[in-house]
């Protein structure tokens, strides 16, 4: 078995109250390596297609990775797949925080869970122990009083708890899972998952010390990390300012998401920014397990809101989704509406866009008033936009609907509201205009969430802008060239296709992308070195880029089987149109581009070009030939 894990897997089924260990052996570990690609492992084979999403039968997986744990910054990170509610496809969520590396030193890799409780059930994990505890006590609190009372009871401020809010005890579509009250396992909705399985929570300490290989070279790569770290430009502010250091630079560029992505400047950007965020309500940065980057924000507030910092603080998505996105431009609301979410587990990006919808059919007309309990819900309206939240985490009114994801919704309201659903495969768009960039276009049409940007880099990072050490750290992955953000070429769609198999690999491996390159610190031949290091393996990037490949196609399969076909691969026609104002007036997607530039990455990848199956010999290709019995039909 590789060092730096357990060899084992805990296999729970909350229906039959029965718990087993799964230990599949080195030849697993070394083809899927954790994350996505264990997790797809086990849903491929253990569900069958076309279950309902919140019955019994879906498989929920919590899946950390090989280098889960080690005391190298970026590797907190850990992975939750489902088939998701809100696509009906396959879904997962990664999160930071330390989860993660606690259940390994609790002496597992992964956590699967089947079944129903019959009632609220917790799941308690402590040092190879296993036990399904009785969570009538802490179903229907918010996530703080939750975590006191599992904490209290065991007498442990240490336990590391993911939980659910009532969010996801009321199946909101888009219920998220949270660690510390503010990690959070955001999209596909697995907190609704989690609800519709009974379980509040999964809590877990362990004092087992993680076995590497090479220690000594282990932490060489750490010391390199702290080295270098402030050699590369992109740290600084992610260190200062978070991830909304983003919301002033994006605005300038014109491509800031503004009322529901109606246009790409927002008058209030310099309000709703990173660096007002620091001169403000600002009071602690904080960060992951072993990682000194600390990008995490921690606010605090009393008047007009009264803002709770144990729920950390508005990342770029949340202060986009509910700033600029709802016209509001009041820091202190978005943190409050930051820490609603938090507290309800409810993710803050389909949250907001959900809200944003509702408030161009109020716009529209398309929704009065009384459609909405009363609430004048118009853009800008930050009191109304703190009243959804409340209605959609506990299903009242009009929040029932709105809980149900926009596609969803839309298809209930009618009268023309679906055009302003801005969602991909049911899935409500993150922060990022694809009238920008062009590959992220792509990465909306064929990612198997949908509406997901972390599917690849972004263009930006590689256009004639970009700073030159993106592009040299990029050269491993056989990406040579800038392009401009724009381009729609054949080019184009080789650079998102490589991006996209390093970032898919690294949702295997349970990476966070802002500490690897090729935009951070940890080079591709560090992490190979690093990985080495960890198993006692060979590691090499060949491998790992057929790592990434494995999974994307693994999900593919599974949305197959699901249903979907190539006319699921596309976007809102909003981006079809162009943006009405700002630096980018004018600026939009050409459909026959998008369609071209789809069929073409089916080609590169090695899928059929016309139906976007995966062909059987890229499946043996892949080593995973096992899948060919779910695509036989096809074949
Ligand atoms: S870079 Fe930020 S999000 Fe990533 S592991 Fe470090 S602190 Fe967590």
């Amino acid at each position: 078995l590789p060092k730096g894990s357990n060899g084992k897997i805990l296999r729970v089924d909350l229906g039959k109250e029965t718990i087993d260990k799964v230990e599949p052996g080195e030849v697993f570990y070394r083809r899927y390596m954790g994350g996505r690609c264990l997790s797809l492992y086990y849903l491929l084979n253990g569900l069958s297609p076309k279950a309902d999403p919140l019955s019994p039968e879906n498989i929920l997986i919590f899946a950390t990775s090989i280098m889960t744990g080690v005391p190298v910054p970026g590797t907190s990170r850990y992975n939750v797949a489902a088939k998701s509610p809100l696509t009906s496809g396959y879904g997962e969520a990664q999160a930071g925080g330390f989860w993660g590396a606690e259940l390994k030193f609790a002496g597992y890799d992964a956590v699967i869970i089947q079944g129903r409780a019959k009632r609220p059930a917790y799941l308690w994990i402590h040092d190879g122990e296993a036990e399904i505890k009785d969570a009538s006590q802490i179903w229907g609190k918010v996530t703080g009083e939750a975590e006191d009372i599992i904490r209290t009871d065991h007498g442990d401020h240490l336990i590391r708890v993911a939980q659910i809010g009532p969010g996801g005890e009321n199946k909101v579509r888009y219920a998220c899972i949270l660690n510390e009250c503010k990690h959070a396992n955001g999209r596909t909705g697995m907190g609704a998952v989690m609800g519709s399985k009974n379980l509040k929570a999964i809590a877990v300490r362990g004092h087992k010390k993680l076995e590497t290989a090479y220690p000594e070279r282990v932490k060489a790569i750490a010391k390199l990390f702290l080295d270098s770290y402030m050699d590369n430009p992109s740290n600084k502010g992610l260190q200062l300012y978070g991830t909304s250091e983003l919301v002033k630079t994006l605005d300038e560029w014109g491509e800031l998401p503004t009322r529901n992505f109606q246009t790409g400047i927002f008058r209030g950007a310099e309000k709703i920014s990173g660096e007002t965020m620091s001169k403000t309500i600002l009071t602690n940065r904080e960060g992951c397990y072993s990682c000194p980057v600390r990008c995490k924000r921690i606010v605090q507030a009393q008047v007009p809101y009264e803002v709770d910092p144990r729920y950390g603080g508005p990342e770029y998505e949340t202060c986009a989704a509910f700033g600029s996105d709802c016209g509001v431009d009041d820091l202190i609301a978005i943190s409050k509406a930051n820490e609603l979410c938090n507290k309800y587990g409810l993710d803050t990006i389909s949250t907001g866009a959900a809200i944003a919808f509702a408030m161009e059919c109020y716009e529209k007309d398309i929704l009065s008033e009384e459609d909405m309990d009363g609430l004048e819900v118009k853009f800008g309206n930050s009191d109304a936009m703190l009243n959804m939240i409340e209605k959609i985490a506990h299903r009242t009114g009009i929040g029932n609907t709105l809980a149900e994801g926009t596609r969803i919704a839309a298809a209930r309201i009618g009268k023309g509201s679906e055009k302003y659903a801005m969602h991909a495969k049911g899935q409500e768009l993150p922060m990022h205009d694809p009238r920008a960039k062009f590959g992220l276009g792509l990465a909306y049409a064929i990612s198997p969430f949908g509406g997901d940007h972390i599917q690849a880099e972004h263009d930006i990072d590689f256009d004639f802008q970009a700073p030159e050490i993106y592009l040299e750290q990029a050269k491993i992955l056989g990406i040579s060239e800038r392009l401009d953000r724009t381009d729609s070429s054949l080019k184009k769609v080789r650079m998102f296709y490589y991006l996209q198999n390093q970032f898919s690999f690294m949702d295997s491996l349970c990476g966070c992308l802002f500490a690897f390159a090729p935009v951070r610190t940890i080079k591709m031949s560090w992490l190979t070195d690093l990985l080495s290091a960890i198993t006692g393996w060979e590691i090499g990037l060949w491998e790992l880029m057929k790592l990434g490949e494995r999974g994307t196609t693994m999900s593919r399969i599974f949305n197959v089987r699901e249903g979907f076909t190539s006319k699921d691969d596309k976007i809102p026609e909003r981006f079809f149109k162009p943006i009405r104002t700002g630096p980018l007036k004018g600026a939009r997607l050409k459909k026959k581009d998008l369609v071209q530039a789809v069929r073409s990455y089916y080609r590169m990848i090695g899928w059929n070009a016309k139906t976007g199956i995966p062909t059987r010999e890229k499946l043996y290709e892949l080593d995973i030939e096992w899948a060919t019995q779910y695509l036989k039909s096809t074949y």
